[in-house]
């Protein structure tokens, strides 16, 4: 194929099998000239049916009547042009054509319109990122307006930067694309802020969790009595074992042990018992039972909050719909576990 003798059968992979389909196509009427000088015949009504691009130069008037219509297409490597109309003919493309020409035949597909092999090509391409071929890759997908592949290399440049900045293609790139070195930039600024937000969402999500734990003990240990701490009316069950959040549970039984006897106490700037009294009136904000709530404070801080009429500030109020939400979440993906347990 490297030679300009390339028979019909040659160039549309039509096997004598297949050579029904030859007697089928009338004369060709179109040739494709190529770098090198290589002609191809091809029929203007295949061309047409494909690709409006070259139904539009095939509908143009020719400058001499009669002559036989020549389609040049230059530029790119005469073998990614032969398989370029192959793919036209059989929607096929052989691997190792791919493999070599991949780029131009993307190129190809994007300036004649030919979505489905712009589609295998971006696709092959993706499948064959490296840190030292991306920013070629990059630059076609471009210009060529391959969403998938752009992304794609986007992702690989920002993920594995320190090695493509030593590659031959970033240092080209910074010499003769500004502009795409800074949307890479851009881009590998605007991952690192979405990974900070993730984390910090994921970081903030887990207190809220602990928060909502650190509630529920409260009041278990405020009604039932834990181990070493429970109301005045209810006997300490010294056999009682641990419950089931004993490593919070326990920690807060230390805390309202503290909290009950510290000297300094909150006013005094006892930073333990002020996370205590905020504990217990978060609890409080949360409380659904009115008389009844057993927990310390509960009743003081409700009644404060009317008395005073005092509109809790927004950043608390927000704490207080996470907790809740936490719990709610947490709750809800429990009983969605414990039913997937069940059906197994
Ligand atoms: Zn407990
Ligand atoms: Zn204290
Ligand atoms: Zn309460």
């Amino acid at each position: 194929m490297e030679t300009d003798s390339i028979t019909i059968d040659d160039l549309y992979g039509i096997s004598p099998v297949k050579s029904d389909l030859r007697r089928e196509l009338p004369e060709s009427d179109v040739r494709i000239l190529t770098s090198g000088g290589l002609k191809i015949p091809v029929h203007s009504s295949v061309l047409a049916s494909i690709s409006p691009v070259f139904e539009s130069i095939i509908d143009r008037p020719r400058k001499h009547q009669g002559s036989e219509k020549v389609i040049p297409i230059l530029g790119v490597p005469r073998i990614a042009v032969v398989s370029f109309v192959r793919f036209l003919y059989s929607s096929r493309c052989a691997e190792e054509h791919l493999e070599k020409y991949g780029i131009h035949l993307l190129a190809l597909s994007h300036v004649y319109l030919v979505p489905h092999l712009k589609q295998i090509c971006s696709k092959h391409l993706a499948q064959r990122l490296t840190t030292d071929n991306v920013v070629d890759v990059l630059q076609f997908a471009r210009l060529c307006d391959a969403p998938d592949l752009y992304l794609k290399c986007m992702k690989l440049v920002s993920n594995h930067f320190k090695a493509v900045e030593s590659t031959e293609g970033w240092k080209f790139l910074q010499d003769h694309d500004p502009w795409l070195e800074l949307e890479i930039l851009q881009f590998i600024d605007e991952a690192e802020t979405r990974r900070k937000r993730t984390r910090r969402h994921r970081e903030a999500q887990s207190l809220y969790l602990q928060l909502s734990e650190a509630m529920e003990c409260l009041e278990h240990i405020c009604t039932e009595g834990c181990t070493s701490v429970g109301p005045y009316d209810v006997e300490p069950e010294r056999k009682k074992g641990p419950c089931s959040k004993y490593a919070t549970c326990y920690a807060i039984q230390l805390s309202i042990k503290h909290f009950a006897t510290c000297q300094k106490r909150v006013n005094g700037g006892c930073l333990r018992c002020k996370r205590m009294w905020q504990l217990l009136r978060l609890h409080s904000s949360i409380c659904e039972q009115s008389d009844s709530c057993r927990v310390p404070l509960c009743r003081q801080f409700k009644l404060r909050m009317l008395q005073e009429k005092r509109r809790d500030d927004s950043r608390w109020k927000l704490l207080v719909k996470k907790v809740v939400s936490a719990k709610t979440i947490s709750s809800l993906s429990l009983s969605k576990r414990r039913r997937e347990e069940e059906e197994e």
